[in-house]
């Protein structure tokens, strides 16, 4: 964190200070977590579940905190009790206090991307791209909520150019909140789907709370919205700021053309701006990281960078973070696609697609886990999968589980494929009937929601002799 004196994190916080020397200064990062405090820095005191930081706090004080964020006194007898700000809700005093920072930021542009799906690759992707014009700070992994986005925030200082952010929401006003937090000068919208549309309701209040992103950017900032999905075009009307679209459709500023995806299923296409057109070669599978890949180039576009600095720092991107459509050879040469770290209907027809295409004349597999958190729509969503499958002309579809059972009964519903549907309850099961059927140049897609741990699946393929 930028150096301020506690009296100052009292002020930002609304807090009460409880030191002799309100004037010392935190230097150090502000962490949650006691293991982690550095000389110099503020431990948060959460209370969790399980554990309360505030029975750390003494310990992070020990190890050399300059403070402690706290909802009540803490310390035992002999313990140190202070220096300390005592607030409310430290949850909402990390979000004023990542506010605060920021406000003190002038030159750092804050980039929030949200979407159903893909928020985490589009953000690691935008760092990817625009560090290579200034020094850019962007959290590790998803790390996209009320806690994990101001404790990114507050790594900023004076020297960073851009802070990519996460923004993920599980209700109407989530967003607005985060936004508020670290409001973007350049706001990202994928995509609105039906992720978690269980908790929301329906896909027109997803739309509403995505949009939330959108109404934050400021006049003078950026809205960069998905030009392919109709609600996410709509949000141009919810915001004075500059529009910029990208996507496929012919009036996207910022758009692909000529795509393809090699035989590796790594994505090809041209990217088309105003500024002229580049080929661009990512090293990221399917044909969503295309969208993704118009999404960071539009971002470091409004950043400033020149095309082609674009086009190579997009060739030379790594996959975001493990089990995303992460491709590797099996010891008895099939290929595994881990897509395991998450599902829903979006991504799941992205990677079934994907897998499709990698193929090419090869026999492919899905072995498909459940998708979490679908509601009352679950069983038509599973039923939908099964039928893609199914209209796909896979060889096989192994659907593990019993949420996802109905996707067998979708499959069973497409008369026409000659391929095999086998059901079974968990993953020992899967690799089994796997190991009956697959032999060397087959494709295998393994994929479900987080809850499935679909990554056992992959792992155990990899295993194998
Ligand atoms: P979460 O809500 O869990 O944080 P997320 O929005 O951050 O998810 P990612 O982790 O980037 O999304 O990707 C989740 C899944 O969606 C992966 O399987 C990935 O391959 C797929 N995916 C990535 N980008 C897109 C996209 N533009 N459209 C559809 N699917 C996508
Ligand atoms: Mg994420």
């Amino acid at each position: 964190m930028i150096p301020l004196p506690l009296s100052t994190i009292a002020e930002l916080t609304g807090g009460v200070l409880h030191t002799e020397r309100p004037e010392t200064v935190v230097g150090g990062p502000v962490v949650i977590d006691s293991r982690a405090v550095e000389p110099g820095a503020l431990f948060a005191a959460f209370k969790g579940e399980r554990v309360d930081g505030h029975d750390f706090a003494a310990a992070a004080l020990a190890a050399g905190a300059a403070g402690v964020l706290a909802q009540r006194p803490f310390g035992g007898p002999g313990e140190p009790r202070g220096p300390a700000v005592i607030v409310d809700d430290v949850q909402k005093a990390l979000g004023l206090l990542a506010r605060g920072v920021l406000a003190r930021l002038p030159d750092t542009t804050v980039i929030g991307v949200t979407g159903s799906a893909g928020k985490t690759s589009t953000k690691d992707l935008i760092a990817q791209v625009v560090r290579h014009a200034g020094e850019t700070i962007a959290p590790v992994g998803s790390f996209n909520n009320e806690i994990g986005l101001p404790l990114t925030a507050l790594r900023a200082d004076e020297g960073t150019r851009h802070l990519v952010l996460e923004m993920g929401a599980r209700g109407v006003g989530h967003i607005a909140y985060l936004a508020r937090v670290a409001r973007p000068r350049i706001g990202v919208v994928l995509n609105v789907g039906t992720a978690h549309i269980g908790e929301f309701g329906s896909q027109e209040m997803v739309a509403r709370a995505k949009g939330e992103l959108v109404e934050a950017v400021p006049a003078e900032g950026t809205a960069v919205l998905n030009a392919d999905d109709p609600l996410v075009r709509a949000m141009a009307a919810r915001t004075p700021a500059k529009i910029v679209l990208f996507g496929r459709a012919p009036d996207a500023t910022v758009r692909a053309a000529d795509e393809w995806l090699d035989d590796a299923g790594r994505a090809r296409f041209s990217l088309v701006t105003p500024e002229g057109a580049v080929p661009v070669a990512l090293r990221l599978h399917g044909a969503h990281a295309v969208a993704n890949a118009l999404a960071a180039a539009a971002v470091a576009r409004e950043t400033g960078m020149e095309l082609n600095a674009v086009a190579d720092a997009l060739a030379a991107a790594e996959p975001a973070s493990r089990w995303r459509m992460e491709v590797s050879e099996s010891p008895g040469g099939v290929t595994v696609v881990n897509d395991a770290y998450n599902a829903n209907p979006e991504s799941m027809r992205a990677a079934l697609d994907t897998l499709g295409h990698m193929a090419r004349g090869r026999r492919a597999f899905a072995v498909l886990g459940e998708m979490a958190e679908l509601g009352a729509s679950s069983v038509a969503e599973h039923a939908k999968i099964g039928q893609h499958v199914a209209r796909s002309g896979l060889a096989g579809l192994i659907v593990v589980g019993a949420a996802a059972a109905p996707m067998a009964d979708g499959a069973a519903q497409v008369g026409s494929w000659t391929g095999e549907c086998v059901q079974v309850d968990d993953v020992g099961a899967a690799l089994t009937a796997l190991r009956e059927r697959l032999r060397p140049r087959d494709v295998v897609l393994v994929k479900g929601s987080r809850v499935a741990g679909m990554e056992r699946v992959a792992a155990g393929l990899l295993e194998e002799d």
